[in-house]
C-alpha cells in the first residue's frame, strides 16, 4: 500500500540533492510540511525562464509571467470549486490568510471561535472581540454549544459576525462537522472561516459543499512548498475590506493624503507577488485534482487506520482524541507514551531515521486540555514567562502521513515505538 500519485508524479525530495542516500528517512511529519510533487517542481522549472514582473511590466516575459500567475489562481479556484478565480487571494500561508481576513473585517467584529484551533486560527481574531466555545467530548455537544452561543448572541442584539473553525485538527486529525456548523452560523447571520491547512491535503474541498464563506490553506502542506498559500472567499466576500499589507500593486491611485484601493484580489496582494510559489501551488492543485482527491482520501484512510490501530495496540501509548463521534479523521496521530517525555521520544525516533513532531503543535489550549492540564496551571506558566522564567510546556508526539507514505514505514515506526515502550517497563 503506497500513496503514490502516479509514476511520473512521485514525490521528489530535492532532485539536485548531492547524495540521495542522505534523504533516506521515514517522513511522518506531513502535517507540518510536505515534500514537493514532481508536478510542482516541473512547473517552477518551466516558469523560471519566463520570470518577470507581474501585471504592470512591459514585454513578453512579463506578459507570460502574468498569465502563469492568473492561471495558477484559476487552478486554485477549481481545486476548491470556487466559481470566480478573482475570489482567490494569494498569501504566504494559512497564518497570513487568517490575519488578512481579520484585518479586512470591520473593527470590533464579534467572532465565535472553536477552542481547539491552531494558533493561526486563534490569535488573529483577538484584534476584534472573540468568544471561545467550550471544549466538548463529542461533536454533537460541540454543535449544541455553538447553536446556544449563536442564539444567545443573536437575542442579545450583539450577534456574531464570524465563526472560525478548523477543517481538520492538526493535533487529533479529527474533522469537525463544518457544514452543520455553517448552517447554524448562517441561520444567525454569521459568516464562516475554515482553516483548511490540514483538510486540503487529505480530502476533496468544495466551498459550496462545505458552505463556508472563507477558506484558507498553505501550499507547503499540499506538496507545493514554495511559499504560497491561498485565502478563498465566496461570492466577492472580500470585495471591500481593508488590506493587511499596504503598498504598490494594491492601489488604483495614491495621493499624499489618500489612496483608492484596487478591486480584490489585487487590493490584498501588495508588493511583488511570489510568482513561483503561485505556479507551484496551481500545479499541485491540478495534479491532485487529476489524480482525484477521493482516491487520495481513500488510500490515506487505509494507511491511517493501520497507524491508529497500531498505536492503540501498544501498552502505555495514549492517543490524544477530543471526540469519539468525529465525522471523519485525517492521517494524524498525536500521542503520549508512559515513561517518555514527548521531546525525548521524538529525538529517539529521529535518531532511528523517523521524522515526527514533538511538542504542542501550535495548539497550546487544545493540547493542554487533552493532557488534562488545568487552566490555572497554564495561567501560572504565563506569569512565569512574563517574569522572565524558563518554563517547559507539556506536549505529545505526533505522527502524520501523506502521499508517498508506505505501509512498511508505518510498520517500522510502530515497531520502534513498541520497543521504546518495552524498554521502559
Ligand atoms: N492551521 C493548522 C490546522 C495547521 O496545522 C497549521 C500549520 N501547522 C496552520 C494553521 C498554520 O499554517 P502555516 O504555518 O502554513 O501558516
Amino acid at each position: 500500500m503506497s500513496l503514490t500519485v502516479a509514476p511520473e508524479d512521485v514525490l521528489v525530495a530535492l532532485p539536485l540533492w548531492p547524495d540521495p542516500d542522505e534523504l533516506d528517512e521515514i517522513n511522518l511529519d506531513y502535517a507540518a510540511t510536505t515534500p514537493a510533487l514532481v508536478a510542482a517542481v516541473r512547473a517552477v522549472e518551466r516558469a523560471i525562464p519566463w520570470y518577470a514582473s507581474l501585471h504592470r511590466g512591459g514585454g513578453r516575459k512579463s506578459s507570460v509571467s502574468t498569465t502563469l500567475f492568473e492561471e495558477a489562481r484559476a487552478a486554485v479556484a477549481r481545486f476548491v470549486s470556487c466559481e470566480d478565480a478573482s475570489d482567490v487571494i494569494f498569501v504566504r500561508n494559512t497564518t497570513e490568510a487568517a490575519n488578512l481576513l481579520a484585518a479586512a473585517l470591520p473593527s470590533g467584529t464579534r467572532v465565535l471561535c472553536s477552542p481547539s484551533e491552531h494558533h493561526a486560527n486563534l490569535l488573529p481574531w483577538r484584534r476584534h472581540r472573540v468568544d471561545h466555545l467550550p471544549f466538548t467530548t463529542s461533536a454533537a455537544a460541540f454543535l449544541d454549544a455553538a447553536a446556544k452561543s449563536l442564539e444567545a448572541a443573536h437575542r442579545s442584539g450583539d450577534p456574531f459576525s464570524l465563526v472560525a473553525i478548523t477543517g481538520a485538527s492538526n493535533v487529533t486529525g479529527e474533522v469537525p462537522p463544518v457544514a452543520e456548523l455553517a448552517r447554524l452560523a448562517h441561520g444567525r447571520g454569521a459568516l464562516v472561516f475554515v482553516d483548511g491547512a490540514q483538510l486540503a491535503p487529505h480530502r476533496p474541498l468544495d466551498v459550496g459543499v462545505l458552505d463556508v464563506d472563507f477558506l484558507a490553506f498553505s501550499g507547503h502542506k499540499i506538496y507545493a512548498p514554495f511559499g504560497t498559500g491561498a485565502l478563498v472567499s465566496r461570492a466577492g466576500g472580500l470585495a471591500d475590506g481593508s488590506p493587511l499589507l499596504h503598498g504598490g500593486g494594491a492601489v488604483r491611485l495614491v495621493t499624499l493624503n489618500d489612496a483608492a484601493w484596487a478591486p480584490s484580489p489585487r487590493r490584498y496582494e501588495a508588493g511583488t507577488p511570489n510568482l513561483l510559489g503561485a505556479v507551484a501551488l496551481g500545479a499541485a492543485c491540478n495534479a491532485l485534482t487529476a489524480f482525484g482527491m477521493e482516491e487520495v482520501a481513500a488510500q490515506e484512510r487505509a494507511l491511517a487506520s493501520v497507524l491508529w490501530a497500531g498505536l492503540d495496540a501498544i501498552p502505555g501509548v495514549h492517543q490524544l482524541r477530543q471526540w469519539r463521534d468525529a465525522p471523519d479523521r485525517v492521517g494524524v496521530a498525536a500521542f503520549t507514551a508512559d515513561g517518555w517525555a514527548a521531546h525525548e521520544l521524538g529525538a529517539h525516533l529521529g535518531a532511528r531515521g523517523i521524522a515526527v513532531r514533538a511538542g504542542s503543535f501550535c495548539a497550546h489550549p487544545l493540547v493542554s486540555h487533552l493532557l488534562g492540564i488545568a487552566p490555572s496551571h497554564t495561567d501560572r506558566l504565563l506569569r512565569e514567562i512574563s517574569d522572565g522564567g524558563d518554563v517547559s510546556i507539556p506536549g505529545a508526539v505526533r505522527a502524520s502521513v501523506g502521499l508517498g507514505t508506505t505501509r512498511a514505514e508505518i510498520d517500522t515506526f510502530l515497531r520502534v515505538v513498541r520497543e521504546a515502550l518495552a524498554a521502559t517497563t
